[in-house]
C-alpha cells in the first residue's frame, strides 16, 4: 500500500515536498491555513541548486522567468539622489533567475495538482492541523476546517511541516519559537509596484542604501517593479505597534531622493503588501521520528541570503530521493537527506550577514565601504561586458 504523507502548508516548501514524497511513491495530502492559493508576491532570485532542484521536480519548465537582458540595468542612488551605475540582485555570481515568488509556486501547482499525468495532489484549504500524535509507526493528526470548525483526525506515515518561519508544527512537535527563531534586528516591506520610479527604464533596478535602511526596486522585463524596503532597529516588537505604512514614513523619512518617495507613495495605495521582522531559524535537527520540517520553517535562511527558495525547492526534490533510496528506513533516509542537505545550508545561514550589509549598511564607514566595493565590482563587470562585445565583433 503507498504510504501517506501530510504536507502542512501550500508555499514553495510544501509543493515541492509534495512533488518530491510523489515521485518517491508517497501519496501526499496538502492542507493549507488560507482559504486559497496566494498569487503574485515579491521578488525572488533563484539561484542555480533552485534551479537544479526545478528540473529534478519537473516544473523547470514551466518557470515563468522575468529577466531583463544580461541582468537590466542597476542604479544606484547616492546621498542626494543622483545615480550611477550599481550592481544589481541578478548581476551576483551564478546567473539568478529572476520571478515572483507566485511564479514558483504557480508551476509547482501545475505539477501537484493540474498536469495531469499524475494523480492530483489532495489540497485542502482553511484547514489546520491542531494536535499531532505519533502512535506507534503512525501520526495521528487532528485537524481544523476554518470555514465549519469541524474537527476531525487521521492516521498519516510521515508529517512534513512546511508552514514557514513561525511554523505551527515546529512549535506543537520540537517547542517554543524563541529556541529556534533569531531576531536579526530587522524589518523588511515588499510590494508590487503598479509603475517603474519616474525617469527610470522599465527594467531597471534602483538601489538606495544608507547606514540603516534601504530602498530597493527590483526591474522585470514583463511586469512592473516590485519594491522591498528594509531597516535595521533595536525593537523589533515594538515595529509592530500602530500602522506600518506610518512607521515606514516616520523611518524613512529624510531619505529624499526618487526611490524612496516613489516607494512610500505607492505604499499608501497598494492593496497588499507584507511587512516582518527578519529572522533566522536554526535547529540541531530537522526532524523528529515521523515529523519532519521543510524550508523557512526548519532553516529559514532570511530575504538576506536571497537562498529561501532556492533551499526549498532543493529540500523538496532532495527529501524525495531519499524516500526513494531508502523506501524501508524512513529514519536512514531522513537522517540521509539532512545529512546531505545541512552543509549547503549552514552555509548560506553564515553568508547571509554579509549580504545583509550589502542590502542595508549597519554604519555610515560600512555603507562608504560597501559604495565603494560595489563601484570596483560595477567596473569589473564593465571590463568583462566589453571583452564579450569585442570577442563577438571579431
Ligand atoms: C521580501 C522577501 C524576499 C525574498 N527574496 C528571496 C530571494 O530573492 N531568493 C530566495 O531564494 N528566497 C527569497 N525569499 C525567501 C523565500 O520567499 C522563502 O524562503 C520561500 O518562499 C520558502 O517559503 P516556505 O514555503 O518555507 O514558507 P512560506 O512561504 O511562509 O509558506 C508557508 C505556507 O504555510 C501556510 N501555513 C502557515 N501556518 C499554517 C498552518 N498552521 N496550517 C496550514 N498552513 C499553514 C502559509 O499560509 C503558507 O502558505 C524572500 C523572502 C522575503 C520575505
Amino acid at each position: 500500500m503507498r504510504k501517506r504523507a501530510l504536507v502542512v502548508g501550500l508555499g514553495i516548501a510544501g509543493m515541492a515536498a509534495a512533488i518530491g514524497l510523489r515521485q518517491a511513491g508517497w501519496t501526499p495530502v496538502i492542507v493549507e491555513r488560507a482559504p486559497e492559493r496566494r498569487r503574485g508576491g515579491y521578488f525572488v532570485g533563484l539561484m542555480t541548486e533552485g534551479r537544479q532542484a526545478a528540473v529534478a521536480l519537473g516544473i523547470a519548465d514551466h518557470l515563468h522567468t522575468r529577466n531583463p537582458p544580461d541582468g537590466g540595468k542597476a542604479w544606484s542612488l547616492d546621498r542626494r539622489g543622483r545615480r550611477e551605475p550599481g550592481v544589481g540582485f541578478l548581476h551576483q555570481p551564478g546567473d539568478p533567475v529572476a520571478v515572483v515568488r507566485g511564479d514558483i509556486e504557480s508551476a509547482l501547482w501545475w505539477s501537484a495538482c493540474g498536469d495531469g499525468t499524475d494523480e492530483p495532489v489532495d489540497v485542502r484549504f482553511a484547514t489546520t492541523p491542531v494536535e499531532i500524535h505519533t502512535v506507534g509507526g503512525d501520526v495521528r493528526v487532528l485537524f481544523e476546517d476554518a470555514g465549519t470548525g469541524a474537527r476531525y483526525s487521521e492516521g498519516f506515515d510521515l508529517v512534513v511541516g512546511a508552514d514557514g518561519l513561525r511554523s505551527s508544527v515546529r512549535r506543537t512537535v520540537f517547542g517554543p519559537d524563541e529556541d529556534y527563531m533569531t531576531d536579526w534586528g530587522a524589518m523588511v516591506c515588499a510590494f508590487q509596484l503598479q509603475e517603474q520610479v519616474p525617469s527610470f527604464a522599465e527594467a531597471d533596478s534602483v538601489i538606495s542604501a544608507r547606514a540603516g535602511r534601504a530602498v530597493w526596486v527590483f526591474g522585470l522585463v514583463d511586469r512592473p517593479p516590485t519594491v522591498l524596503l528594509t531597516y535595521r532597529t533595536e525593537d523589533t516588537r515594538k515595529q509592530f505597534s500602530g500602522s506600518a505604512v506610518q512607521r515606514l514614513r516616520t523611518v524613512f523619512s529624510g531619505m529624499d531622493d526618487p526611490a524612496v518617495r516613489h516607494a512610500l507613495a505607492a505604499l499608501e495605495r497598494t492593496p497588499e503588501f507584507l511587512f516582518d521582522s527578519v529572522h533566522q531559524v536554526r535547529m540541531p535537527r530537522w526532524s523528529s521520528g515521523r515529523v519532519v520540517l521543510l524550508g523557512d520553517a526548519a532553516w529559514c535562511p532570511n530575504l538576506y541570503s536571497g537562498m529561501g527558495a532556492t533551499t526549498a525547492l532543493r529540500g523538496g526534490a532532495e527529501l524525495g530521493r531519499a524516500l526513494l533510496e531508502s523506501p524501508d528506513d524512513l529514519d536512514a533516509a531522513l537522517a540521509a537527506w539532512e545529512s546531505g542537505l545541512r552543509p549547503f545550508v549552514r552555509r548560506h545561514q553564515r553568508i547571509a550577514r554579509l549580504k545583509q550589509q550589502m542590502f542595508v549598511p549597519s554604519s555610515r564607514p560600512v555603507e562608504e565601504l560597501r559604495s565603494v566595493v560595489l563601484r570596483l565590482a560595477c567596473a569589473a563587470r564593465e571590463r568583462r561586458s566589453a571583452k564579450a562585445r569585442a570577442r563577438a565583433s571579431a
